[in-house]
C-alpha cells in the first residue's frame, strides 16, 4: 500500500501499523490470498484528520466480484467449512477472536486513522467486534432442531442448516463491528462469506481478512472485495449469493433491495435514522445531559443511532440547552490519534460539506445555531458540535439524517406532543426516554415507533441485544438470537413410519 503519512501522524502510529501500511497495493482477497485487482481504479485512503492521502488500494472489478462469489460458492458446496463439526468451527472462531485481541491496538489505530474517530472510541469498537465474534462462536454448538407433532404415521423434524454464500456491504462509521454483526453468525452456522467494506474505510476489514487466514479458516470461506458503489452494485447483481446483509443509507438500501429482486436473494437492511431523545422534566437532568451528549457527539454524530433530535419539556428547555452547550464546549476537537482528542473529524470532505450545508439551510430557514468550538488549525474534515434551536417541526434539519455533530432541539408541551414529535419522521431506528417515572417510561416506550428504546441511558449495544429498525430504517434484526433466523435455513424432514 506504501504509506505517505503526515510526519506528525506517523509519529502517533505503532511500527506494526506502519509496516502493514507499507505493504504492496491492496486488492481483493479471494480463496485465501491477495489478488491483483482486474481493474485500474485506485482509491485513496484519506486521513480525515489531515485531509491527506495515506495510501491507495485497487478497487475490485465485476470480474473480481464474480471470482470472489465463485470461491465462496465452491467453499460452501464442498463442505470444507459447513460440514465441519460445529465444535471445530467454534474453536476456529475463538482462535480468530484471540488473534484479533492480540492485535487489537494495531487494528484500533488503523480504524482511528481511516475513520478519523478518537483512538479511545476505536479501541471500544475493536473490543465490541471481539465480543460479537466470541458470542457467535458459542452459538455454533447451541442451535438445535425440533421434533414436530405431525400425524403419528410420520416422524417429522425441523432442523437448521447454513444457507450458503452470504455477502455483506458495510458503511464507514463502524467498519469492524458492523462487519462482525454479519460475519460472526454467518460463519458460526457454516456459511461462507464475501465482504464489501465502504470505499472510505477498508483498512480494518483488510487486516481482519488476513487474520482469518492465519486463524485457519479454510481458503474461500472469507473473501473481500474492496471498492466503491460500483463494486457493491456488482456484488448485488452477481448470481450465486444466498443472502445480502446491508448496512448503510436508506437510498442505497433501496438500490440493494431492487437488485436483489432480480437474483431472488434475501436481504436484511440496517439503514439510516433520526433518533429522538425525549427528556421529561421529572428526569435526572444532569444524567440526561450527559446521555444526550454521548448520543450525538460520539463518532462526531456519524452514528446510525445518533440521538440527533432532543425533544424536551418546554419548562426545562432553556436551562438544559445552556448546560449542554457549556459542557460541549469542554470537548477537545482534534485528530483521532492525538491523545487529548474526544471529538474527531468527519470521514470525508463531502460529508463535512453535506453537514455544513444542512446547517446553513436551517439558519436560512430561521433556526438559531450555536457552534460550540473553534475548528483545529489544519486541513482535516472538522465540523464543530452544533446545537440547533428554534427549528420548526418538518424542517429538513429536523427530518433528514445529518450524520454529523448536529443536535436539533424541539420543545414539547405534554406527553402526547412529545410522542407525536418523536414519531414524526420517516425513520424508526432508536429512541430514548429520560424520566424518573417508571410508568411514564413504559407508557412512552410502547408508543415509540423504533427498533430500540433506551430508558435513562443511551446507545447500549451488546452481542445479546437484537438491533435493527422499522420504517425507513430497514428491517431484520442483527445480534442476539435474532441472527439465527438470518443465517440459517429451516429444513423439514418427514419420515413415513
Ligand atoms: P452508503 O449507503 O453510502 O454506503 C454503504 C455501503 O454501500 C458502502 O459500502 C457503499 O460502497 C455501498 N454502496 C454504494 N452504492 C451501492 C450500490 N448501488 N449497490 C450496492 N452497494 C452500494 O452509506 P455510508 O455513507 O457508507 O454510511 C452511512 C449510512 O449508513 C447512514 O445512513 C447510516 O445511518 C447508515 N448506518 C446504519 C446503521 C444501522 O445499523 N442501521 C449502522 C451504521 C450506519
Amino acid at each position: 500500500m506504501s504509506a505517505q503519512l503526515a510526519p506528525a501522524v506517523r509519529g502517533l502510529l505503532s511500527p506494526s501499523v506502519l509496516s502493514w501500511l507499507d505493504k504492496p497495493t491492496l486488492g481483493p482477497f479471494i480463496d485465501g490470498s491477495w489478488r491483483t485487482a482486474r481493474s485500474d481504479t485506485l482509491i485513496d485512503v484519506i486521513d480525515p484528520g489531515t485531509g491527506l492521502p495515506v495510501t491507495a488500494y485497487a478497487a475490485s472489478s465485476a470480474e473480481d466480484v464474480s471470482d470472489a462469489v465463485a470461491a465462496a460458492r465452491r467453499a460452501f458446496d464442498d463442505g470444507r467449512w459447513s460440514e465441519q463439526d460445529p465444535e471445530a468451527r467454534e474453536q476456529t472462531l475463538r482462535h480468530l477472536a484471540d488473534l484479533l485481541e492480540k492485535d487489537a491496538e494495531v487494528v484500533a489505530q488503523l480504524e482511528a486513522l481511516d475513520t478519523g474517530k478518537p483512538l479511545a472510541e476505536a479501541r471500544l469498537d475493536i473490543d465490541e467486534a471481539i465480543a460479537v465474534l466470541r458470542y457467535y462462536a458459542g452459538w455454533a454448538t447451541k442451535v438445535e432442531g425440533t421434533v414436530i407433532p405431525a400425524p403419528r404415521r410420520f416422524f417429522a423434524t425441523s432442523t437448521r442448516e447454513a444457507i450458503g454464500v452470504c455477502a455483506a456491504i458495510t458503511p464507514w462509521n463502524y467498519p469492524l463491528p458492523i462487519l462482525m454483526y454479519k460475519l460472526a453468525p454467518a460463519l458460526a452456522f457454516g456459511n461462507t462469506f464475501v465482504a464489501k467494506p465502504s470505499e472510505q474505510t477498508v483498512l480494518s476489514t483488510a487486516y481482519f481478512a488476513q487474520l482469518c487466514a492465519t486463524a485457519g479458516i479454510p481458503d474461500g470461506v472469507v473473501n473481500l472485495v474492496p471498492g466503491a458503489g460500483a463494486t457493491g452494485a456488482a456484488l448485488t447483481a452477481t448470481q450465486g449469493i444466498d443472502k445480502i446483509a446491508f448496512t448503510g443509507s436508506t437510498r442505497t438500501g433501496q438500490a440493494v433491495m431492487r437488485a436483489a429482486a432480480d437474483t431472488l436473494t434475501r436481504v436484511s437492511l440496517e439503514l439510516g435514522g433520526k433518533s429522538p431523545q425525549l427528556v421529561f422534566s421529572d428526569a435526572d437532568l444532569d444524567a440526561a445531559i450527559d446521555g444526550v451528549m454521548g448520543g450525538i457527539w460520539t463518532n462526531a454524530g456519524q452514528v446510525c443511532v445518533a440521538g440527533s433530535r432532543l425533544i424536551i419539556d418546554r419548562r426545562v428547555h432553556d436551562e438544559f440547552v445552556a448546560e449542554l452547550v457549556s459542557r460541549t464546549r469542554r470537548l477537545n476537537l482534534g485528530h483521532g490519534l492525538a491523545p487529548a482528542t474526544n471529538l474527531g473529524p468527519l470521514v470525508s470532505a463531502a460529508q463535512r460539506d453535506h453537514v455544513v450545508s444542512l446547517v446553513d439551510q436551517a439558519v436560512a430557514a430561521g433556526a438559531n445555531v450555536e457552534i460550540t468550538a473553534e475548528l483545529p488549525d489544519d486541513r482535516g474534515f472538522f465540523v464543530a458540535p452544533t446545537v440547533v434551536t428554534g427549528a420548526r417541526p418538518g424542517q429538513s434539519i429536523e427530518q433528514e439524517e445529518v450524520f454529523g455533530p448536529v443536535l436539533t432541539v424541539l420543545p414539547f408541551d405534554d406527553e402526547d406532543h412529545a410522542i407525536q414529535l418523536a414519531n414524526g419522521t420517516d425513520y424508526g431506528l432508536a429512541s430514548a426516554v429520560w424520566s424518573g417515572s417508571a410508568a411514564r417510561v413504559h407508557r412512552v416506550s410502547r408508543r415509540l415507533r423504533a427498533g430500540t428504546v433506551w430508558a435513562n441511558t443511551y446507545g447500549v449495544f451488546h452481542p445479546t441485544l437484537p438491533f435493527g429498525g422499522v420504517k425507513a430504517s430497514g428491517f431484520g434484526r442483527e445480534l442476539g438470537s435474532a441472527a439465527v433466523d438470518h443465517y440459517t435455513e429451516l429444513k423439514t424432514t418427514v419420515i413415513d413410519l
